[in-house]
């Protein structure tokens, strides 16, 4: 046997998914892709603002001297600058380069995150439906994670049952919003609760407990909502992000964390972070994709595009009896399986053409996630598809 036990059993554990991946590729090689609805993966449909070409263009027909070097471990200082400014209008608390590391993505910052505050057997409150990455970022850096239903009539969180889970063991809680794989934005009053019981739990354990606020679609918001903005409610706050979503890269990975100025010792945790995404073996985000993203930090891709999607389906949807909590931004639904196996109603949404992911994946049996960020056409062409497998299911 020669490698790692632990990462061959993760990898067997998670061999279904696989599976779904190639029979997914065999309908397509069958069918052809135009008629093969594939809803399950998390990959922009949309390009980059034409911003994003127009800068790239001028800094390849000017590039500055040492434009390719090693930097700071924490990224440019121009860049850190503009990331703080962008924070620093949207929410009225004022940041600076100081408390920015520029990270290879949203993935890159949570892990440089976890590196920096966990102990050995310490623990990470994840919120049920999760992102799945969380439990094994927690596992790369000796931590174990303790999950936590979100209300499931709205997918915020439960701060009563978070409350509930919060020992002397507790390091961090990590929230997304909008929310992969519901959709979910949370409130000001879910974050203003929040914040208070970790106030008041933090005073009485005498411990700093992270709030994690994983935020990569946070420009993703509809109806002309704004994400509201985590440093303004939790005071040890880090905001993990990046600009897979919102400017559609999200093969440069390019991202960045940010700590709260109002943070305990918030000095001692940049040092920390700027170290961790040193020997992690990052060393620094890309350089290229650092100078560009300092330029674009009002830019994002067009919301209306995803808004637009995201009714047509649900609209759909429910039209045909499926049950759904609304999302408020991102582009996922997470859906009630209208089979009690979440597995086999994926199964039978795939002889359909079909292509989705079960609930278990996200610990949450008895759902199934909706990756909608595809073209708009492979969305009016399942329109159809969809109703025939409510009818084969009973459910219209
Ligand atoms: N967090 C959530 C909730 C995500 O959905 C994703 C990617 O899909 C990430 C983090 C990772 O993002 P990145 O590509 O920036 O590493």
């Amino acid at each position: 046997m020669s490698i790692s036990l632990k990462v061959r059993g993760a990898i067997e554990r998670s061999s279904w998914i696989r599976r779904m991946f190639e029979e997914g590729a065999a309908l397509i090689a069958e069918y052809g892709a135009e008629n093969v609805y594939d809803f399950t993966l998390g990959n922009p449909s949309v390009e980059p603002p034409a911003a994003f070409r127009r800068e790239l263009r001028r800094m390849a027909e000017k590039p500055d001297l040492g434009m390719h070097r090693y930097m700071n471990n924490a990224g440019y200082e121009e860049t850190r600058a503009s990331v703080a400014r962008h924070i620093e209008e949207t929410s009225g608390v004022p940041v600076n380069s100081k408390h920015i590391v520029m990270t290879c993505g949203a993935g890159g910052a949570l892990n440089v995150t976890l590196k920096t505050i966990l102990n050995p057997g310490e623990e990470v409150i994840i919120l049920t439906p999760f992102f799945v990455e969380y439990k094994f970022y927690a596992d790369n850096h000796g931590g174990t994670t303790k999950e936590v239903w979100t209300n499931p009539e709205t997918f915020q969180p439960d701060i009563a049952a978070i409350e509930a889970a919060i020992t002397h063991n507790t390091r961090a809680i990590i929230i997304n919003s909008p929310n992969n794989p519901t959709g979910a934005v949370y409130s000001a009053e879910t974050l203003t609760a929040l914040g208070r019981m970790l106030d008041r739990k933090q005073g009485e354990l005498g411990s700093t407990i992270y709030t994690i606020s994983d935020e990569p679609y946070a420009r993703l918001a509809f109806d002309g909502n704004r994400v509201p903005p985590v440093f303004r409610y939790i005071r040890n706050a880090v905001l993990v992000t990046s600009h897979s979503k919102d400017l559609a890269l999200p093969g440069e990975r390019i991202g960045y964390l940010a700590a709260n100025p109002s943070m305990d010792n918030v000095a001692l945790f940049m040092e920390g972070a700027v170290f961790c995404n040193r020997v992690l073996g990052f060393v620094n985000a890309p350089a290229l994709m650092q100078r560009l993203v300092a330029k674009l930090q009002s830019e994002s891709v067009d919301v209306t595009e995803y808004q637009e999607k995201r009714d047509i389906l649900y609209n759909h949807l429910t039209g045909l009896g499926f049950e759904v909590v609304k999302p408020g931004g991102g582009f996922y639904f997470f859906p009630k399986s209208p089979m009690d196996d979440d597995v086999e109603f994926v199964r039978q949404a795939q002889k359909h053409n079909i292509l989705l992911v079960p609930g278990s994946g996200f610990g949450a049996p008895g759902y199934f996630r909706i990756a909608y960020c595809v073209e708009m056409g492979i969305i009016e062409r399942s329109l159809p598809a969809w109703e025939k497998l409510a009818k084969d299911i009973g459910l219209a």
